[in-house]
């Protein structure tokens, strides 16, 4: 096994990403580079350096990165690349992905990518009628991306043949573990040629997924990202408050000026709905995201937040990983997640593409070993914030833990970048006033935070 280390200089590195710094050093179609070019990217990201060339050889590739790194075009472009190559009934790829939504990304990302190519590109998800999908699929379309449950479903009723596929991707392996998918996964693996390329992309790797990958893979390529920390374009922050403050102090954050776009994630499909319906209620425009939404819904809501015809998605886990939605400048976890890892997932919906964010999470006196597991698998406390008016009672078990990587202090990132913490209210706002609570670890205000003002 090789591995190509975007951070450091690790292991057996074979290609290094600063090898390819532009698209053409891959000598790829020229209709996919004009397909690049329309897509608007310019230079190659670390993956992409990292992945396509190994790819484009025709080597297995385990790539553990999150989305929002560019790793579908890092799939994507020797795919199609290796299409062009040979014309053939498709399907020729097949890519697994969790979520509809996902599914749809990578749809449209290859359809992008090959815009100036004859090659189709079916998406295949349920919750919506089989008549399109089968229809699409008697095009034979070469490029088949779904989710595992419908792809069962199609290959059981015969309306899918998987016996042409020479890749297969299986993308976010760790969040289709999550979601109870490793048996459909198997079942669809073993209507696969014995002989094919095999990409896989994953967050984290549990030892489900470990397995997996050393069954799948041949002498992979790893590509590896140094992402399961939180992005240093996050200003992540917990604040502590009580269950019936929560709603109030939500209102308070969408009121910030600098509050342009937020995803609020909540802990159950009900709380979701009702939560979003009480934000619409307070004059915002918001959606939900939740599992019991029809696809048509579902779509509509993500579109509608893609636009900005709606500033507020209020979403399950659902839209914790691989939704990527540029310009979120909040991220508020009005329930925790359920684990430690979702937290960087959630939380990475802002702070894309190199663009700064804000991730608060809202923590009762019940989540505390949710803190502390977290803490502990960042390397690092958690920067509180003060939400005067809105706190439980000062609790010493809230204080952070001195541990880790660093001093253990909770300083925030945003002073680490130039910043000027403390002093400040909140500019207007009566309830949080400006005095700090000193040495107890839960004033440090972020510089972000003092230039917020309320909307006129
Ligand atoms: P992904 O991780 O594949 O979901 O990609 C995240 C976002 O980055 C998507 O919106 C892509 O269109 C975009 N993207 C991927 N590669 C590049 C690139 N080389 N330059 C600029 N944007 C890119």
């Amino acid at each position: 096994m090789s591995v190509a280390s975007t951070g450091t200089d690790q292991g057996d590195r074979t290609v290094s990403s600063r090898e390819a710094t532009r698209f053409e050093h891959f000598e790829l179609d020229n209709s996919l580079l004009r397909g690049i070019r329309s897509a608007g990217f310019e230079t190659p990201r670390p993956i992409q350096a990292a992945a396509i060339p190994a790819a484009l050889e025709g080597r297995d590739v385990l790539g553990l990165a999150q989305t929002g790194t560019g790793k579908t075009a890092a799939f994507a472009l020797p795919i199609l690349d290796h299409m062009l190559e040979t014309r053939r009934r498709g399907p020729r790829a097949l890519v697994l992905a969790p979520t509809r939504e996902l599914a749809n990304q990578i749809g449209e990302e290859f359809r992008e990518l090959s815009r100036y190519t004859r090659i189709k590109v079916v998406t295949i998800y349920g919750g919506v009628p089989l008549r399109g999908q089968v229809r699409a699929l008697r095009g034979n379309p070469e490029v088949a991306v779904g989710c595992p449950g419908r792809i069962l479903d199609l290959l059981q009723q015969g309306e899918l043949r998987l016996d042409g596929v020479e890749t297969l991707v299986l993308d976010e392996a760790d969040h289709m573990f999550d979601m109870g998918f490793l048996p459909d996964i198997k079942r669809i693996l073993a209507a696969l040629p014995r002989r094919r390329q095999n990409l896989l992309f994953s967050a984290t790797m549990p030892r489900e997924i470990r397995g997996l990958a050393d069954d799948l893979l041949h002498d992979p390529l790893v590509v590896e990202l140094g992402d399961s920390v939180p992005a240093e374009t996050i200003d992540h922050e917990i604040y502590l408050v009580s269950e019936e403050n929560k709603r109030d102090l939500l209102e308070h954050i969408l009121e910030l000026e600098t509050c342009d776009s937020a995803i609020v994630f909540t802990r159950t499909k009900y709380r979701a709905k009702r939560l979003a319906d009480s934000v619409i209620k307070s004059g915002h425009r918001a959606v939900a995201l939740q599992g019991n939404m029809s696809q048509a819904q579902r779509d509509r809501a993500m579109r509608g937040f893609r636009d900005r015809r709606f500033d507020v998605l209020v979403a399950t886990d659902i839209a914790a990983r691989g939704i990527d939605v540029s310009g979120i400048s909040h991220v508020i976890n009005f329930d925790v997640p359920n684990t430690p890892d979702a937290y960087t997932h959630r939380i990475g919906r802002t702070g894309r593409s190199e663009c700064e964010g804000t991730a608060w999470t809202f923590v009762t006196r019940d989540d505390y070993d949710w803190l502390r597991a977290t803490e502990r698998m960042l390397g690092e406390s958690i920067e509180r914030r003060s939400a005067e008016g809105f706190d439980s009672e000062p609790d010493p078990a809230f204080a952070p833990q001195r541990r880790g990587r660093g001093n253990g202090s909770a300083r925030p990132k945003s002073a680490n970048r130039g910043g000027g913490g403390g002093g400040g209210g909140r500019g207007g706002d009566s309830r949080s006033g400006g005095g700090g609570r000193g040495g107890d670890g839960q004033q440090t205000r972020s510089r972000r935070n003092t230039r917020s003002r309320r909307r006129p």
